[in-house]
């Protein structure tokens, strides 16, 4: 018998039947004996349904009350599944984060999980039933509801997971495990059997949807085994695991794409100490996570600093920027959201001389412009203009022969 953690993204209770084809799989995980901790998305779209109401009732909503609202769909689907548990004759709860409790700091639409209290829970499964958690949302210590940005249930389950000392978490998605890239985007994706936390972290950061950032960070400190299985098949998904001798270490084992960035360039800066701080610190002040930055060679003791933002952001980039570009003598400040970034990732590049060069090659063959380069220890990202996206991962994808073979 395991206390297992599953989660079920937006697809997967899209509607009533949806959530019933969810219910007849998790029964079938109790009655194998296993205690079982559901945790759920919002109905597919509505969280977006939801934030354009919030947007409709003002421009710039009060984040408190925008969060209260935008997490009520989970709210939703996590009722109903219990219903429908409980119809079928198995005991349910449902739990909402404040009920539950996951305690988060109190950085609203990014909150962070920093707690999470398990007596609740553990009572109900003791208890016999089926936890039925609400994913993206927690609490904060005054009580007030907070959310954990897109993609968060995946979050809230894996914490769930790790709290509760669970012998692993599946992700239930619309896909049957990790690609090779977006199979919606490219069919010559290949399914990977099993993936290390590092590169599933790469992947994630770079744009890969499938998993939130978050979720794999938390898994790796915690060390839970991750599946990520499709809820409309019974195919083998994906391990997401820690590295073992016996993985075979891909130079390149994935290529993905981030259409959410935007481009900002600040012209003809004084080259002196402290201007980046001066620059950066106001935007970390709001949690804006700035990702590539490019600094150009100096001339005449000027310079341009170019650096990307996520794209809703860039409202917020340009109210700071543009008080502390004329604080710092800046000459102008230029904005493209025309771009997206795209990544290969691969623990095998960390002994193999010659990926990038690769790349760039597989990018100016199909005649690709590269706007900003930057790399790490296992994935090198480009940013080039988002027209390009998807010819760009299907060219790289090719190049490092990553596709399905038959
Ligand atoms: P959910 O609503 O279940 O959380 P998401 O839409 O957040 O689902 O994530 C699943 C989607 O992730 C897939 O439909 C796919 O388009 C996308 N995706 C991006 N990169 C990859 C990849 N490398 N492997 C699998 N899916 C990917
Ligand atoms: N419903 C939330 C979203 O759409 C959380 C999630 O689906 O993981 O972002
Ligand atoms: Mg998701």
């Amino acid at each position: 018998m395991a206390l297992i953690v599953q989660k079920y993204g937006g697809t997967s209770v899209a509607n009533i039947e949806k959530i019933r084809n969810v219910a007849a799989r998790i029964v079938e995980t109790k009655e194998a004996g296993n205690d079982v901790v559901v945790v759920l998305s919002a109905m597919a779209g509505e969280t977006d349904r939801l934030i354009q109401l919030a947007q409709s009732a003002s421009d710039t909503p009060v984040e408190r009350e925008f969060d209260a609202l935008i997490s009520t769909g989970e709210q939703v689907t996590v009722t109903l599944l219990a219903m429908i548990l409980n119809k079928m004759g198995y005991k349910a709860t449902s739990f909402l984060g404040y009920q539950f409790k996951i305690l988060t700091d109190k950085s609203h639409t990014k909150a962070r999980i920093i707690g999470i209290d398990t007596q609740k829970p553990m009572d109900a499964l003791k208890k016999g039933h089926i936890v039925v958690a609400a994913g993206f949302q927690g609490v904060d210590n005054e009580g007030n509801i907070t959310t954990l940005g897109r993609g968060g249930s995946d979050t809230s389950a894996v914490a769930i997971a790790a709290a509760l000392k669970a012998d692993y978490c599946e992700i239930f998605t619309d896909v049957d495990g990790v690609y090779t890239t977006d199979p919606n985007i490219y069919d010559k994706a290949r399914k990977l059997k099993k993936i290390t936390y590092e590169e599933m972290l790469e992947l994630a950061s770079a744009g890969a949807k499938v998993l939130q950032q978050r979720s794999v960070e938390l898994a790796k400190i915690y060390e839970v085994p991750v599946y990520v299985r499709s809820s409309f098949t019974n195919d083998g998904g994906t391990l997401v695991t820690k590295e073992d001798k016996d993985m075979e270490k891909e130079t390149v084992s994935g290529v993905t794409y981030d259409r959410d960035q935007a481009k900002i360039t600040v012209v003809h800066v004084p080259d002196k100490p402290g201007i980046a701080a001066r620059l950066f610190t106001p935007l970390s002040d709001q949690n804006i996570v700035v990702d590539m930055i490019i600094q150009n060679a100096s001339v005449d003791a000027y310079t341009d600093l170019t650096f990307t933002v996520p794209r809703k952001d860039i409202r917020q980039c340009q109210a700071i920027l543009e008080k502390v570009s004329e604080e710092i003598g800046a000459e102008a400040i230029q904005f493209d959201e025309n771009i997206s970034k795209v990544s290969i990732v691969g623990v095998g590049m960390k002994s193999h001389a010659g990926v990038a060069s690769r790349m760039f090659a597989a990018l100016a063959s199909e005649g690709i412009n590269i706007l900003m380069i930057s790399t790490s220890e296992i994935k090198i990202s480009c940013v080039v203009e988002s027209k390009y996206t998807e010819l760009a991962v299907r060219v790289l994808h090719d190049a490092f022969g990553l596709e399905h073979k038959g």
